[in-house]
């Protein structure tokens, strides 16, 4: 059974949207992942660790039949593929694939916890969600994106890039 997927991709080092793009090739091109549809791209500030540069992040819904561990495996093999090493918390990075919906399945274990944690306060996650699937309700907190967007004092989005 292939689920609806979402995730959130992000980069501030070097080429930032064609990191970006280049990750959602990689996406695309895997065998049991299937690209449905992606948001514009938007500049935005740090978010967590402030003094460094702003990132391009968007979102993209996936259909998928890889169960969230084999898909998180994938998506760190994409990012050491694109040459991002070990790197700080919330440090500066080449490329940075997150997991934020998984159908509406939760999951937590130790590497993985499904939402994403911090994807109900994070600007760069919301407003490029807002753009493809505004209705979509988070599964634990019962709020749509929509709603969730709209609760944030400060979005950090500085521009939408294309
Ligand atoms: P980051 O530095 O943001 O790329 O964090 C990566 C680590 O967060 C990974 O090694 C994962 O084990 C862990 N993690 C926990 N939940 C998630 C999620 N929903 N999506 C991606 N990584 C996650």
């Amino acid at each position: 059974m292939s689920e609806r997927v979402f995730l959130s991709i992000g980069s501030n080092i070097g080429p930032r949207v064609a990191n970006c793009t280049r990750a959602i090739e990689l996406l695309a091109v895997q065998r049991r992942i299937v690209l449905v549809r992606k948001s514009p791209f938007y500049e935005t500030s740090a978010w967590g660790k402030e003094d460094q540069p702003p990132f391009i992040n968007c979102v993209v819904e996936v259909e998928t039949t890889l169960e969230p561990l084999r898909l998180l495996d994938n998506l760190k093999k994409i990012e050491s593929n694109m040459g991002r090493g070990p790197s700080e918390r919330w440090g500066p990075r080449v490329i940075d694939l997150d997991i934020i919906f998984y159908g509406d399945r939760i999951v937590e274990t130790r590497g993985l916890t499904i939402p994403h944690p911090h994807a109900h306060e994070r600007g760069f996650v919301l407003i490029p969600l807002c753009c493809i699937a505004p209705d979509l309700v988070h599964p634990k907190l019962k709020k749509t994106v929509r709603e969730l967007a709209g609760i944030l004092k400060d979005t950090g989005v500085l521009r939408k890039v294309v």
